[in-house]
């Protein structure tokens, strides 16, 4: 992007601020599309904690007999999709469109991530459904990406994965109809710089089907080493709206 449209598209922004004021998305506080008094209630996902099998473990949240199964090195969590103020937050983004909440949210999670392998080549969104994208304007996992790539200077690779089917929204599904309904969905375009190691990123997980079927294509392909990120892991609250 050019010095220009940068500086344009600052102003841009700074006219909306003044028209459009930012409200928090949690609490409707006037300042920030989060406020910090809302960052700090989020409910974290526990260090060391197997997202999979709740034993507890050094460093990642999958332990060494979980990871395997789900064809990932390590697997790192955020925050507790439980908590409904959590819940809400990824509610906001992927449904009121609100793009820049999805930046602020990968800069409190690339925060809230102590550390991460530095054998990373490339950081991977999962892809989304092309209406899905269309109607949505932006890949809310590109935005947690994007922060990703602030933090730990490793470039973005939309193009290297990619969704080749539409299918019913996995939220809508039980886990059995999860595992079918993600299966070849995703591509690996060829590539002479194929990564050896990746991290891949997403908003939520719940049974880990689709980070386990995007896994298993990568690795189809010749990348050895996956890790993968999300904002948030756990079973919705019973009042959040399932339609995507
Ligand atoms: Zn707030
Ligand atoms: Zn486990």
């Amino acid at each position: 992007m050019s010095v220009l449209l940068r500086a344009a598209r600052r102003i841009e922004n700074i006219c909306f601020d003044v028209i459009f004021p930012r409200q928090c998305a949690l609490c409707d506080d006037e300042g920030s599309l989060l406020c910090t008094g809302c960052k700090r209630d989020l409910t974290v996902w526990p260090e060391g904690l197997c997202a999979w099998c709740s034993s507890v473990d050094n460093g990642s949240n999958i332990c060494d007999e979980c990871a395997p199964q789900w064809g990932i090195q390590g697997l790192w969590i955020g925050y507790r999709y439980d908590d409904e103020k959590v819940a809400s937050l990824v509610h906001s983004l992927k449904f009121q469109y609100q793009e820049s909440l999805g930046d602020d949210m990968g800069l409190l999670l690339s925060q809230q991530i102590a550390r991460l392998p530095s054998e990373i080549e490339s950081i991977i969104p999962i892809p989304l459904d092309r209406k899905r994208k269309k109607e949505r304007g932006f890949n809310q996992a590109y935005c947690i990406a994007k922060a990703m790539t602030i933090r730990c200077g490793v470039a973005v690779n939309e193009r290297l994965l990619f969704r080749t089917i539409s299918r019913a929204p996995q939220a809508t599904l039980d886990a059995v109809s999860r595992e079918k309904n993600i299966q070849g969905v995703y591509q690996v375009r060829a590539s002479d710089n194929m990564p050896r190691c990746v991290l891949l990123i997403d908003d939520v997980t719940t049974t880990g089907s689709t980070l386990r079927e995007a896994a298993s294509i990568l690795r189809e392909a010749g990348v050895s080493h996956i890790y993968a990120l999300v904002f948030a892991h756990g079973t919705p609250p019973e009042n959040i709206n399932k339609t995507s």
